[in-house]
């Protein structure tokens, strides 16, 4: 992507530079940020790093909010939602009543609520369980770090043992609420009995441990300082290069309601509302989403947030209470198409997600799908100019959505074309191996010929490298394992004898190690060695009905990136390495190992590869 911005603000400029590079920002270029005018040129950094990583997706989700009760022991200065046990206005939600306001459609539940006084351990699990049971499909995020810590210490557990029975009992994943501002000053102004940011983090840490991903929030607008927004913004960043455990960062705009901490009508100003956006999306380079949550921001805002940075809206959230109580002046809830248009009217294409941004439906045309791994990056470098739009999605998740034809084009999994060859057309362009392949790898601690009747764990995201393993086990060595997936949100993999991981994780795992294993097997390495051929792992394909002319526009602009990539690798993809710990020199060395152009030899490696696929007659998912 290249990207020209005209700084009115000279100030900015090197930290564009840095920007540009993938370089980290510090807590000086954040406070530059939160001081610049210069609005339009933040907004047009943030985007450029926001269209880096999500492509032109806004993700939002059909979810329903439950807050159990209102009764709370804690009265924090700025809430307007808690009440006292035997208030006039508490409410206490029996479990029937929380399963009475959901419905099969939604996909996500997020609970949260006060702190009551009496309940039992027992009767928040059985919420859970409970849901779970009637709602399978449904993912169930909720309670937040302050109820965890209250749990804990009423019930007089650990933290780990709350968590884990939680997550037994079908909780997926936790809300990023509680965490307001990381400002020792702050909490004793106005929530001194909450829990202190090291308490916070410790929580989401131990969550993200066992395998239980979360959001985090920060509250803004109220007595808090630049330098305290920014402290919170690193401390954050600190965790997330620990444990990789957040999906989204949510700033959520303070509302005055009657709290007495400000005045009614000195609400966030639209601006405040933008740069926070902006600079939570510049300084939180390892976050992979920033939320523009609409409740608090307003439709209007939110819309304009989606060019700011924030690459998701939320959802319909029904039966919100917390922010309504406390003067927010958004809809309580947004009909779909609502949300729909709002996404439109940025220019973006609407992506309905799960809680783990797992695209289920699309709602746009031209939308090509883009592997989001560093290997497809040389061919993308054009395409966003043009009138196509793009869509980063995992190999196998791009199959399911071209069967369900959400897709119009993109780099297919070699194994989704051959299912769909009926309907796609393929075009010249592959990522192909010359020998190894460096990202498809066997992390094991057995040997080929000792793999008999072992469990490997397969990454979630694979659709070709699993039936690559497949052809390797049962043809090369003659052997038979068994493959399960692997849970797309635990890295633990203490229960497997070997795992297969691809893409940039398994780059990362071949720099850092994958824990546990001594053996690394490179996939396409064994299949050189034993067929002398290259390995197609994915292919460019288009739906057999586009017209000629889009068809030969596609062709044209990915051959113009291609040929601009080839070459240049060193500067093509340094942003995408730099996320994942590689050196410029290390990504230049992984993709100038590919071929991305179809000719004789990839397509023999396609026909071998296919014959061997009919002969274990194995076409279907594992
Ligand atoms: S913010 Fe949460 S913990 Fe504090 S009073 Fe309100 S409901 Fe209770």
């Amino acid at each position: 992507m290249n990207q020209k911005i005209h700084f009115k603000d000279k100030r900015l400029h090197p930290i564009w530079q840095k920007v540009y590079s993938g370089d980290r920002l510090s807590s000086n270029d954040g406070r530059v940020l939160f001081q610049t005018n210069d609005i339009i040129s933040l907004g047009k950094m943030a985007h450029f790093v926001q269209k880096s990583r999500s492509g032109d997706s806004v993700y939002f989700v059909l979810n329903q909010k439950i807050e159990p009760t209102n009764i709370c022991v804690l009265s924090c200065k700025f809430c307007n939602f808690s009440v006292r046990k035997g208030d006039i206005n508490a409410y206490e939600m029996s479990i029937d009543e929380m399963l009475g306001k959901l419905t099969p459609e939604i996909h996500e539940v997020h609970m949260t609520g006060g702190l009551h006084p009496d309940w039992k351990w027992d009767y928040y699990l059985r919420i859970i369980r409970d849901i779970k049971n009637k709602f399978p499909d449904l993912d169930i995020k909720a309670f937040t770090a302050v109820e965890i810590d209250y749990f804990h210490k009423k019930f007089k557990m650990p933290v780990g043992k709350i968590l884990q029975q939680l997550k037994d009992a079908g909780l997926r994943t936790m809300p990023g609420g509680g965490a307001e501002v990381f400002s020792e000053r702050v909490r004793r102004e106005l929530f001194q009995q909450k829990i202190d940011s090291k308490t916070w983090l410790d929580i989401h840490r131990t969550a993200h441990k066992l395998g239980i991903a979360s959001n985090a929030t920060i509250l803004y607008g109220h007595i808090e300082t630049i330098d305290e927004r920014l402290e919170h913004l690193i401390k954050l960043r600190n965790l997330q290069d620990e444990t990789g455990g957040f999906f989204s960062f949510i700033p959520l705009a303070f509302q005055p309601g009657n709290t007495g901490i400000k005045p009614r009508e000195r609400f966030t100003s639209a601006i405040d509302d933008l740069k926070m956006i902006a600079v939570s999306r510049l300084m939180l380079d390892n976050f992979p989403h920033i939320k523009a949550y609409w409740v608090m921001l307003t439709e209007e805002v939110a819309s304009i947030a989606l060019n700011f940075g924030a690459d998701d809206i939320d959802g319909t959230v029904g039966g919100e209470r917390i922010a309504h109580d406390a003067g927010a002046s958004s809809s309580s809830s947004l009909a779909k198409e609502q949300i729909i248009k709002i996404i439109r009217d940025a220019g973006k294409i609407p992506v309905e997600r799960d809680v783990f941004y797992n695209p289920i439906n699309i709602y746009s045309d031209n939308v090509i799908g883009k592997i989001p791994y560093l290997n497809s990056v040389p061919f993308y470098e054009n395409i966003e100019r043009r009138q196509f739009r793009i869509l980063p999605v995992t190999p196998r998740r791009m199959g399911v959505l071209s069967r369900q034809k959400q897709l119009d084009a993109g780099l297919f999994s070699l194994v989704d074309f051959f299912k769909q060859s009926d309907e796609l057309e393929a075009l010249d362009f592959c990522i192909a191996t010359r020998d190894q392949v460096r990202s498809v790898l066997l992390f094991s601690n057995h040997g080929w010929n000792d793999l008999e009747g072992k469990t490997i764990g397969i990454v979630d995201d694979t659709a070709t490298s699993v039936k690559l393993l497949e052809v390797l086990l049962k043809k090369k060595y003659g052997i038979k394992a068994r493959l399960c997936r692997l849970n797309s949100s635990v890295n633990d993999y203490s229960n497997y004898d070997a795992v297969l991981l691809i893409g940039d994780e398994a780059l990362h795992s071949r720099k850092f190690g994958a824990a546990g294993f001594e053996i690394v097997y490179d996939l396409a390495s064994e299949w050189y060695l034993w067929k002398k051929l290259p390995f197609v792992f994915a292919i460019w394909a288009v739906k057999k009905t586009m017209q000629d002319d889009k068809k030969q526009e596609l062709k044209n602009i990915i051959n113009e990136s291609l040929s601009r990539a080839e070459g240049n690798y060193s500067s093509v993809g340094k942003l995408h390495a730099k996320r994942i710990n590689l050196t410029k020199e290390e990504s230049a060395e992984y993709l100038a190992g590919f071929n991305f152009r179809v000719g004789a030899r990839e397509k023999a490696a396609i026909a071998e590869f296919h014959e061997l696929l009919v002969e274990i007659d194995k076409l279907e998912c594992v």
